[in-house]
This record gives structure tokens, C-alpha cells and sequence, in this order.
């Protein structure tokens, strides 16, 4: 297990590459400069076994150990930038109107890149690792797309693992849980269909803004009333569409909104029950309802022996109390989850220090925050991979 002093020393070769990378940012799968980048860095480290253009811009690229032979464990970074306007003021701000980095998914890349470096020079792992760089993570479907892709068969990965830096926690400290820990995002839409009609004349119509004006009091009762007040469920009504005239009662109102749990069964839960909340308030007032519900992204689940791998890979770097191994769940969502539910593994957060927060204009990923990630993959991968 190595310290992080023995890292320090990549730190301005990383930092060069992150802010390169912080200059060109690109979005969701036209990834093209920077998969450039990715690939020319990790052929000059002697790598030969890459291959480009897994969802379009995606990476995979394999180092076999020289301890035996053994599994092969997947380190994902993502690569895609936000369309977001800068405000860092950083010497190394987006060159891109429009663009930025602001998630830190520059920081991310450059960090797997450093960890590339250091395991091509040393090999002292049995098995491969396989470096899963990839695209689109903000569009939330470009691990669902490398893993249709069939990268998990195809290289034969049996564990994955990736990171997330964490503003507003400390540089030089990790965070993970055992078990769920960032939600599943789905999203619903209701349109309620009645009779509308003329405002003075209402009881010729069954006025559905009256209906929906219920059935959105009824969804309250989903969370208070219905839901084990231990178990996290979030059901959010952030749109409501109705009517064009004072005069008229429409015949239509839409109701939409975002459901978030840490639990699947909730899923379920939430789905059934908001659809005959709905339409029970609806045909009690003549009235029915046109239900869509969809699931965007599923609950990102940290593996036992994925976590306990981490957790030491980590408290190896930086010592036992720089790591919470109890964090909270983020009710937040990650495309990470789908890799996770291929395969087992798990996902740490990295402290960034007090910078804003991601996705706002003047957030900038921490490159002080760069050999802790970069010692934190060589850590987990000779822990994972040890002969
Ligand atoms: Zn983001
Ligand atoms: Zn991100």
C-alpha cells in the first residue's frame, strides 16, 4: 500500500494535462479531441491494447500485471463537459463559448491517465486492469451504452470501480457507503382529461385544474402517509400545464414531475401508487387520466466487497480517519449506476476542498485533489489485484 507522498511528484505533469483538457471541453458522445488525447497519452505510456470508439468516443484500454495471471477489473473515468458558460476566471478557463468542465470530469480523466501511467511503469497486480474511459456521462447514457456495447463480456471485467470529486469536502478525504448511494431518477407525466367549458358555467364542466389541484394534495400523502418514514423516497411535482384564457375552463391540465429513491422496491412503489392516486381522484369526478412514468436512472448500489477494497485502498493512501466509510447517500443521480449493475464494484467521492459546487459556472475542478485520486487507483488496483 503506497502513502500519498509517493505521488506528489506527478502532480504538475497531471496538472497540465487537466488543464489542457479544462481548455477543450466537448459534450456528451462528440468526444473526439479528447478521446484523441486520451489515446495518444496512453500509447506514449507504452499501453497497445486500446480500443477507441465504444459509444462513439468511449475507451478501453488494458495493462496486464506481471504478478500472474487473475481477473480483470474495470477503472472508469468520464470525459463530457457541461453546456455551461464559464465564470472560474482560471488562466485555463474553456477556450469553448458555451462549454465548460463543470463537473470535473477533466480532472477525472487526467487522474486515470496518471494512474495509467504509474501501473504501466510498475505492473505490480496480477490479472488486468481496464481503463474504461468514457462518454456522455451528463446525458446519462454513456455507461448504459458501453456497457450495451458489451464491454463487461467482452473484456472479461469482473469488477468496476470509478470516483467522483466532491466539493466542500476537504481535499486529501474520501467518502463511501456500504449499499446505495446515490438514488434512482425516474420521471412522470399525468394529464388530467375532462370536460372543460365556460369559467361561468362550471358545473357543466368537471373542471380538471380543480381535479389536478387534488390529485397533486393526494401525491403528498405518497411520502407522509404511505412510505416507512425510514426509507428515502422524494416525489417532486415541478410542472403544471393548464389552460390559455381567464374565460375557460381547459379540458386538460398536465402534472409532471421526479420521483427519487434509495431503494428499488420504491420504484415500484412510486410508480403504481402515484398512477392510482391519480386516477382514483380522476374517476371520482368523472374525469380519467393518461399516465406515462419513466425510469432515467437506476439506483447506484456500492457492493460489499467492492467497498471494503476501496475503503482500504484508500485509508491505505491517506490514513484510517481521512476516510468516511458511512457516508450518506446522495439523493442526486450518477450514470455509474448502470456499470454497477453489470457488475459488482463500487464508487468513492474525492474531496475537491472548498470550491463551488458542480455545475455551477464558476466551479473548477481541484488539481491539488490529483495524486490522491491517482494513488487512490493504484492502491485499490494492487489491493484488488493482489497475487
Ligand atoms: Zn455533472
Ligand atoms: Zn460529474
Amino acid at each position: 500500500m503506497h502513502r500519498i507522498e509517493e505521488f506528489l511528484d506527478m502532480k504538475n505533469e497531471v496538472t497540465e494535462w487537466r488543464r489542457h483538457l479544462h481548455r477543450h471541453p466537448e459534450l456528451n458522445y462528440k468526444l473526439y479531441n479528447t478521446a484523441n488525447f486520451v489515446t495518444e497519452k496512453l500509447a506514449s505510456f507504452g499501453i497497445n491494447n486500446i480500443e477507441t470508439g465504444i459509444a462513439e468516443t468511449g475507451i478501453v484500454a488494458l495493462i496486464q500485471g506481471e504478478l500472474g495471471e487473475g481477473p480483470t477489473i474495470g477503472l472508469r473515468a468520464d470525459m463530457d463537459a457541461l453546456p455551461i458558460s464559464e465564470a472560474s476566471n482560471k488562466p485555463w478557463a474553456s477556450e469553448i463559448p458555451g462549454l465548460m468542465h463543470g463537473c470535473g470530469h477533466d480532472g477525472h480523466t487526467a487522474m486515470l491517465l496518471g494512474a495509467a501511467k504509474y501501473l504501466t511503469a510498475t505492473r505490480n497486480f496480477k490479472g488486468v486492469v481496464a481503463l474504461i474511459f468514457q462518454p456522455a456521462e451528463e446525458d446519462g447514457r454513456g455507461a448504459q451504452r458501453m456497457v450495451q456495447e458489451g464491454i463487461m463480456d467482452r473484456f472479461g471485467i469482473s469488477q468496476v470501480f470509478s470516483m467522483h470529486n466532491w466539493p466542500g469536502m476537504p481535499v486529501g478525504q474520501f467518502a463511501i457507503c456500504d449499499g446505495a448511494i446515490s438514488s434512482a431518477l425516474d420521471e412522470f407525466d399525468i394529464i388530467v382529461k375532462g370536460k372543460g367549458g365556460h369559467a361561468a358555467k362550471p358545473h357543466l364542466t368537471n373542471d380538471p385544474i380543480v381535479i389536478a389541484a387534488q390529485i397533486i394534495i393526494g401525491l403528498q400523502t405518497l411520502v407522509s402517509r404511505k412510505t416507512d418514514s425510514q426509507e428515502s423516497l422524494v416525489i417532486s411535482v415541478t410542472k403544471l400545464n393548464a389552460g390559455t384564457a381567464y374565460n375557460v375552463i381547459p379540458e386538460s391540465v398536465q402534472i409532471s414531475g421526479t420521483v427519487r429513491t434509495l431503494k428499488s422496491g420504491l420504484r415500484d412503489f412510486a410508480e403504481k401508487h402515484i398512477r392510482s392516486c391519480a386516477e382514483g381522484i380522476a374517476s371520482g369526478f368523472d374525469a380519467h387520466v393518461e399516465y406515462t412514468h419513466r425510469r432515467l436512472e437506476p439506483l447506484m448500489f456500492n457492493h460489499t466487497k467492492g467497498t471494503t477494497f476501496a475503503i482500504s485502498a484508500a485509508r491505505g493512501l491517506v490514513g484510517h480517519d481521512a476516510v468516511d466509510s458511512n457516508a450518506k447517500p446522495s439523493m442526486g443521480s450518477e450514470d455509474f449506476a448502470y456499470m454497477l449493475e453489470a457488475r459488482p464494484g463500487a464508487y468513492i467521492r474525492l474531496g475537491n476542498g472548498p470550491t463551488p459546487y458542480v455545475h455551477d459556472p464558476a466551479y473548477d475542478f481541484n488539481d491539488e485533489a490529483l495524486p490522491y485520486g491517482i494513488g487512490y487507483w493504484v492502491n485499490l488496483t494492487e489491493t484488488t489485484l493482489s497475487p
